[in-house]
């Protein structure tokens, strides 16, 4: 495990004042919805948190760090606002290869050395009460 992947969890907890129409994005762990017409968010309270996750995304040699074209997955999160994605150097004595794959040619994992990671902020806006139940599962996650 690199550091970042260490590292990885809940970096910032900010009050934030919800305007109207505005729900809780908190999402139960085990949530599957039965029917694509449930909604995903369940709870009805306004959010009183922004929460930023940071979480690695992919492991990257030098090669791929350079030259990996911005994923579309990760182009979108931030075209609609939900976070953002950036490649960080890691120490290079880490045990992780690189994760990277050709889609397009459909090549195995890449398989050198990592050095870099790819990291993605998540920002969510939860209720008092689920910033609580969020801020658990995200501790037990690392353990
Ligand atoms: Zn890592
Ligand atoms: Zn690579
Ligand atoms: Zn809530």
């Amino acid at each position: 495990m690199c550091e970042l992947c260490e590292e990885s969890g809940v970096i910032s907890v900010e009050e934030y004042e919800a305007v109207s129409g505005d729900v809780c994005e908190y999402v139960p762990d085990d949530f599957e919805p039965d029917s694509v017409d449930e909604p995903l968010y369940q709870c009805p309270n306004p959010p009183e948190y922004c929460v930023v996750d940071s979480l690695v995304e992919e492991h990257l040699c030098g090669l791929h760090a350079k030259d990996d074209p911005e994923d579309e997955a990760d182009a979108l999160l931030e075209a609609v606002g939900l976070g953002s994605a950036q490649i960080l150097q890691i120490k290079p004595q880490s045990s992780e290869k690189c994760e990277h794959i050709d889609l397009i040619n459909g090549t195995p994992e890449c398989g050198e050395s990592a050095t870099h990671a790819r990291v993605l902020e998540i920002e969510s806006f939860l209720c008092a009460q689920h910033l609580k139940e969020y801020l658990a599962s995200a501790r037990d996650q690392r353990q």
